[in-house]
């Protein structure tokens, strides 16, 4: 393990709590058997990691387990916007959209401001004079409340406000906008995020203040005394082992595998009703390379059902979604060539150059948990999320949104809270800045020596700033102690080598895809999807991991058939054969020790 010395900078110490180690894992594993916990959470996505931080953040001994990666499940494959969401203004969900927009202020300037970036987005307005001006009237009264709700004036808005543009003016803001399709624009701000990196950096900061994390450690079942639940059993997915985790609640974050958990709750004996059930819609997204579309701002456009976004993305394009029922395997969502075909369809409709096939770089496919009440008394419940307690000692908390996450986890521990008669703080999450956030400004602020200091250009420290935050510190320190670290990944020249390492020694990636699918996202900004990555991947984090020769090989085996079934399901023409597809490659995690794939398995 040649890095572990390597950090010498004082300043970065206290960033040793949050490193989430092979030898982090290997303490939280035995944590995991031997404590009681206050509170044990299930499922490491935004939801879980988010209420992970909330409790650790109020004093309470908490646990973290995670059946495959952080953010395998949906919160890896969102629209990555911090987001009010115009469209539930459409539905009168004015309270949805207050509340989203609160937190879209407090993320971007306190808690996550090396995380959450403002982008502009245009509504472009029909070329019909007097369609365009109704329109105008319309969306203009939408956006003006947005604004409002985000507040008008303040540190705490983090976005500039909304403007109206020309037809001229909207077309030197995005060239590609057809000619004959746009009769002017309004121009609004939303604000974007790396998903995955949010889920990730929630759960280091949860560490850095004393939770346990494991990933890699699924809940097959639930431990009971009578009619209270009084822990669960985890598999650890690496070894097979099982083992018993006690709590004195149990809160299930688990997304659209919600009702896996009434299932098991169900296998331990008696009647159960959940109180909440969610089913899985499925949400497509395309990647093309930035040179394919000339514009500034994000666009959105509207659909028969929903809207459709165009959103800058690094040196990429991220065109997305779809919104249509998904019944098939939940950890593998899959793209048919239907799904590709209705994208390129929307937003050819208001491009100059049309986008084709060979245009795109990367998919992914997500699945919306959505509430869908169990009976009259919860299906109103379809937006928001809801927190329920079905059992004494088991919080199912589900819905809501990425930007939300915050929201969501406060209540669910404030639950927690009350069932277990505590005295605990309330919820101080708004005042805590995430891992990386204290110092950012300043370490932008002073990027030129710093970037002379340890040798990099100005351009790779920005990235590494913007990526980590003040933690680019951690990685720039892997440069220092090792300058080969500094240079590029192979097939990967938007990241360096020293980010691979930094994913498997701090950041938890135990598998080649954990670093190319959600540590960096070379798995969709590249056309090779990783494969070109792959071999010098595996190197680096077997220098970390301690993988010999074979355990490299079984790692770029898997992770390139993975990359084929997606290929292969993409070319499909519907759910049912672009999922059977998919299913050509099993997860890595069951793969490794049971050697069968476990459809649908988390
Ligand atoms: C296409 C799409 C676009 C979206 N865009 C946006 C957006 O732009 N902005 C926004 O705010 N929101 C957006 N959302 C919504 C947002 O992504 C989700 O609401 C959010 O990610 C859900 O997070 P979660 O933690 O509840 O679920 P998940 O991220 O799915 O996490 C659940 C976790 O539980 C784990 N798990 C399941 N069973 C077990 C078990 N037995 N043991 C241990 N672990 C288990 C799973 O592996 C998984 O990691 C979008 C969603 C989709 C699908």
């Amino acid at each position: 393990m040649p890095y572990r010395g390597a950090v010498r900078d004082p300043s970065i110490s206290r960033f040793a709590a949050a490193r989430l180690s092979p030898e982090r894992r290997a303490a939280d594993l035995l944590r995991l058997r031997q404590d009681r916990f206050d509170v044990v959470i299930v499922g490491g996505g935004v939801t879980g990691a988010g209420a992970a931080l909330d409790a650790a953040s109020r004093g309470l001994s908490v646990a973290l387990v995670e059946a495959r990666d952080l953010a395998s499940g949906t919160s890896s494959r969102s629209s990555k916007l911090v987001h009010g969401g115009l469209r539930y203004l459409e539905q009168f969900d004015l309270g949805l959209v207050h509340e989203a927009l609160q937190e879209r202020g407090l993320l971007a300037t306190r808690l996550a401001p090396h995380l959450v970036r403002p982008m502009p987005f245009l509504i472009p307005l029909p070329r019909q004079r007097w369609h365009s001006g109704l329109l105008r009237g319309y969306y203009g009264a939408g956006v003006a409340l947005y604004d409002a709700f985000a507040g008008l004036t303040g540190d705490g808005r983090g976005m500039p406000l909304h403007r109206h543009l020309t037809t001229g003016a909207a077309r030197r803001i995005f060239p590609s906008l057809r000619n004959d399709a746009v009769g002017g624009a309004i121009r609004y701000f939303d604000a974007q995020v790396d998903d995955a990196r949010l889920v990730t950096t929630l759960a280091r900061t949860a560490a850095s203040l004393g939770a346990v994390v494991v990933t890699s450690a699924r809940v097959v079942g639930f431990r009971r005394a009578a009619r209270e639940v009084t822990g669960v059993e985890v598999e650890d997915v690496e070894s097979g082992e099982r083992f018993d985790v006690t709590a004195r609640t149990v809160i299930a974050a688990t997304g659209v595998w919600s009702d896996d958990v009434a299932q098991m709750i169900s296998a331990g004996g008696g009647p159960f009703r959940p109180g909440l059930r969610v089913r899985a819609s499925k949400g497509v997204h395309l990647v093309v390379p930035r040179s394919a579309i000339s514009g500034e701002a994000g666009l959105i456009l509207r659909t028969e059902k929903s809207v459709l976004f165009v959103i800058p993305w690094g040196g990429h394009w991220i065109v997305g979604t779809t919104d249509t029922d998904w019944r098939l395997d939940r950890a593998h969502p899959a793209a048919s060539a239907k799904d590709i075909e209705y994208l390129l369809g929307h937003v050819n409709k208001v491009l100059d150059r049309p986008l084709s096939t060979s245009d795109i770089e990367g998919v992914w496919a997500g699945l919306r948990p959505l509430l869908s009440g169990e009976d009259e008394s919860t299906s109103a419940l379809s937006r928001e999320h809801a927190v329920v307690e079905p059992m004494l000692g088991l919080i199912l908390v589900a819905g809501g949104k990425l930007t939300t996450y915050r929201v969501m986890a406060a209540d669910v521990v404030d639950h927690a809270v009350r069932r277990l008669g505590l005295a605990a703080r309330p919820s101080r999450t708004d005042q805590l800045p995430l891992l990386g956030a204290d110092g950012y400004h300043q370490l932008m602020r002073g990027r030129d020596a710093v970037a002379l200091r340890h040798g990099v250009s100005v351009g790779v420290l920005e990235h590494l700033i913007e990526r980590y935050g003040s933690v680019a510190r951690e990685v720039l320190a892997l440069v220092d102690s090792s300058p080969r670290l500094g240079r590029p990944l192979a097939g990967a020249p938007d990241y360096l080598a020293a980010e691979i390492v930094f994913a498997a020694a701090a950041e938890g990636a135990l598998h080649l895809e954990d670093t190319l699918a959600r540590r960096t996202r070379i798995s969709f900004e590249t056309s090779h999807r990783g494969v070109d990555s792959a071999r010098a991947a595996a190197d680096l984090m077997g220098e970390v991991l301690g993988w010999d020769a074979a355990h490299k090989v079984r790692e770029i085996d898997h992770y390139l058939a993975r990359v084929e079934a997606e290929r292969e399901s993409q070319r499909m023409p519907d759910d049912l054969t672009a999922d059977a597809a998919r299913l050509g490659a099993p997860d890595v995690r069951v793969f490794t020790h049971l050697g069968s794939p476990r459809s649908g398995a988390a």
